[in-house]
């Protein structure tokens, strides 16, 4: 049913980012080394992701773009995943129901790709062509069938602005991958892939900053936490430099920004923010499942205690690093 799928769709789909995170999301899902997002006009008229992953097998196409199928639920596997589980598999469909969609994909088994037109939400051809292995998805026309969201939707600039934080968001967070994101024929960030997290901080926030930040190394039974935190000359007006990845996925979690922002509170000026890039790792078999998929809080089944384990490492650091 469109409508219900149209409703449903304004759950994950609210703006032109929204799709490019699924889209690229999906392309690192499916074993990516490249991944090409080019937009025009803020990506209200147009969406292109291009990876060189595992493809699409022509019989699970349909499927890929039912609501509630997915190929990964069997991988439940990490955080994410569990946060999200409301979502799993809407992706597609939703994009389908609010955007005019062509899709081309092939997979290494296969001799010929497929091209794939989609409309409300419904596949209106399908043809085998030519095509290198990886899946390309273009969006045009966001929300063409939904005025009043499109009418909500801000300036190109911002609407741009929003995708390359997403880009570069997710470009941090796997640096094996390569980034490209051209935007109305520029192109605005490159990636190399294959690099280690310094590299990647280096060109995605710049010399500046990668100058000012102390490494973090810490493992225990439970627990890896790596990356970068500033030391207290460098910091910002905002938390727009704060980066914090849990089992490869970025994650907005603010007790554990609180925390990490505690250890500095008497060392930056008030209304200042430390930066981080922080990777952290656990089992996801400790994660309590009652998780609240909203708010993003990170439990521990038998009371392990993330915030004051990482307010610790990160107080330590910080008093070896200024002494
Ligand atoms: P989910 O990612 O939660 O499984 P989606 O709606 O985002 O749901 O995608 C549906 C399915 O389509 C995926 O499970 C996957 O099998 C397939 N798929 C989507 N994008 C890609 C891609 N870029 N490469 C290969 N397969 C893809
Ligand atoms: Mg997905």
């Amino acid at each position: 049913n469109i409508t219900i799928q149209k409703i449903a769709a304004g759950e994950v789909i609210e703006r032109p980012s929204s799709v490019v995170k699924e889209l690229i999301e999906n392309s690192i899902d499916a074993n990516a080394r490249s991944i090409v997002v080019e937009i025009k006009n803020g990506g209200k008229t147009f969406i292109r992701v291009t990876d060189d992953g595992d493809g699409i097998d022509e019989e699970d196409l349909p499927l890929a773009f039912k609501r509630h199928s997915t190929s990964k639920l069997n991988k439940i596997d990490d955080l994410y995943n569990m946060m999200t589980l409301g979502f799993r598999g809407e992706a597609l469909a939703s994009i389908s129901s609010v955007a005019r969609l062509d899709v081309l994909t092939k997979t290494s088994k296969s001799a010929a790709g497929i091209h794939a037109q989609l409309e409300d939400g419904e596949i209106k051809s399908m043809e085998k062509v030519g095509s290198p292995k990886g899946t390309t998805i273009i969006v045009k026309d966001l929300f063409y069938n939904l005025p009043v969201r499109k009418k909500f939707l801000k300036s190109d600039t911002s609407e741009s602005n929003s995708i390359s934080d997403i880009v570069n968001k997710l470009a941090l967070g796997n640096f094996k991958i390569s980034f490209k994101f051209i935007k109305d024929n520029k192109v605005i960030i490159n990636t190399i892939g294959n690099v280690n997290s310094k590299e990647i901080i280096y060109t995605i926030l710049g010399k500046d900053i990668v100058k000012g930040l102390i490494p973090i190394e810490y493992r225990d039974e439970n627990i890896e936490l790596n990356g970068f935190i500033s030391n207290n000359n460098l910091y910002r007006s905002n938390r727009s430099h704060q980066y914090l990845y849990i089992n490869g996925r970025y994650i907005t979690n603010y007790p554990i920004a609180a925390t990490i922002e505690g250890q500095y509170r008497s060392a930056i000026p008030i209304n200042r923010y430390p930066i981080f890039i922080l990777y952290l790792k656990f089992n996801p078999e400790d994660l309590d499942v009652n998780i609240h998929p909203t708010k993003q809080e990170v439990k521990f089944v038998n009371n392990y205690d993330i915030n004051g384990i990482i307010g610790n490492i990160i107080k330590k650091r910080l008093f070896d690093a200024l002494s």
